[in-house]
């Protein structure tokens, strides 16, 4: 079942144009900006988008101008878990698991997982009570329940990746928040009823 949503969504945004990405995750850090979560948070970290994920390198760049603490995931691929890295600079980055961006060695500054006050999740589809899909290794999972108490956990996505329901399982963590070029869906009210 979730097999099956995830490559239809995925079908559909391995298929965007290099210009639908752009245009699309403009209007989503537009809308990003719009929320006191975002704005009021210190310790961020960010995920480093691959394959027509919504982009983050200006939101990166948004929040290091702004004073914040920026952290990026580096994944631990024998345990399917990731730790996260402070990063200054962009520079800092170069390729690494899966081809996916991660501090070159002299860059690694590892950090608690309980510093993190907002962390953007990136994942494959999502409906509108946070349930979420991601690649199907679970990563963001066993990450996310590390995380301190109040910790905010919004999600990044198209629209088109936002479905009806979700099917969900025991260790699914859910999202607060989805922001989307469209809107920011609060979560947090469904989530309570769980
Ligand atoms: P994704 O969230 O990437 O879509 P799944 O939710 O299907 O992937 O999880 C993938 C695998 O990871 C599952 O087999 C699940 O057992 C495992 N998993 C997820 N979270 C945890 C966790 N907190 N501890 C141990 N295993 C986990
Ligand atoms: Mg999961």
């Amino acid at each position: 079942m979730k097999d099956a949503i995830r490559k239809q969504i995925l079908r559909i945004r391995n298929g965007l144009s290099e210009k639908d990405v752009s245009l699309l995750s403009e209007k989503t850090f537009y809308n990003l900006k719009e929320n006191s979560f975002f704005n009021n948070s210190t310790h961020v970290m960010i995920y480093l988008d691959f394959k027509n994920e919504i982009k983050t390198d200006p939101i990166i760049n948004y929040c290091l101008k702004n004073n914040k603490k920026v952290y990026v995931p580096i994944c631990i691929s024998e345990t399917h878990e990731l730790c996260t890295s402070r990063i200054t600079s962009l520079e800092e980055l170069q390729s690494g698991h899966f081809g996916i961006r991660e501090p070159g060695l002299q860059y690694i500054r590892l950090s608690d997982s309980k510093l993190i006050d907002l962390v953007l999740v990136p994942g494959v589809a999502f409906d509108v009570s946070g349930n979420r899909i991601g690649f199907g290794a679970g990563y963001y999972d066993r990450f996310m329940m590390r995380l301190k108490p109040g910790a905010i956990k919004a999600a990044l996505a198209y629209s088109f990746q936002i479905v009806d329901t979700l099917p969900s399982d025991e260790y699914d963590i859910p999202m607060d928040y989805i922001v989307t070029e469209k809107c920011t869906i609060d979560c947090t009210d469904n989530y309570k009823q769980r």
